[in-house]
């Protein structure tokens, strides 16, 4: 009598540690899709910051003496702007990612898609208001 309850006591003590095992690993499988997700999430958001460029100007009006004016621009993936200071902080920050392009202002807009920086070329505003009165 005293041995039966004891070899029952041990079957259950093995089936509450294969469902312990069991648990875990579900556990375990839980939490390494929740990992997987991370990453997926965070690929996404990398693809969303290298996206940030804007599509080229629909509208611009380059004064004539305008057109000959040689600016410069950062060529890489995510600029979309141009410099008339070669000297410009925002351009200087294309060390290392692109390459340095002198191009002449209309080229700049027309070839490369590019805007007015607004840190040294805000005066240049003008040239994509479609607004402005001429
Ligand atoms: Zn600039």
């Amino acid at each position: 009598m005293n041995f039966t309850s004891k070899a029952k006591k041990n079957r259950c003590f093995v089936l509450e540690m294969a469902l312990a095992i069991v648990l875990l690993g579900s556990c375990q499988q839980a939490a390494e899709q929740e990992n997987t997700a991370t990453e997926q999430e965070t690929a996404v958001v990398a693809a969303a910051d290298t996206a940030q460029k804007r599509p080229a100007p629909t509208f611009y009006l380059i004064p004539p003496n305008l057109v000959r004016q040689r600016v410069w621009i950062c060529d890489d993936a995510a600029s979309d702007i141009f410099h008339t200071k070669a000297d410009c902080p925002v351009l200087l920050e294309c060390r290392g990612k692109g390459n340095f392009r002198n191009v002449s202002l209309q080229r700049a807009i027309e070839d490369y898609g590019r805007y007015n920086c607004q840190t040294c070329s805000k005066d240049l505003d003008h040239i994509f208001d479609e607004d402005m009165v001429r």
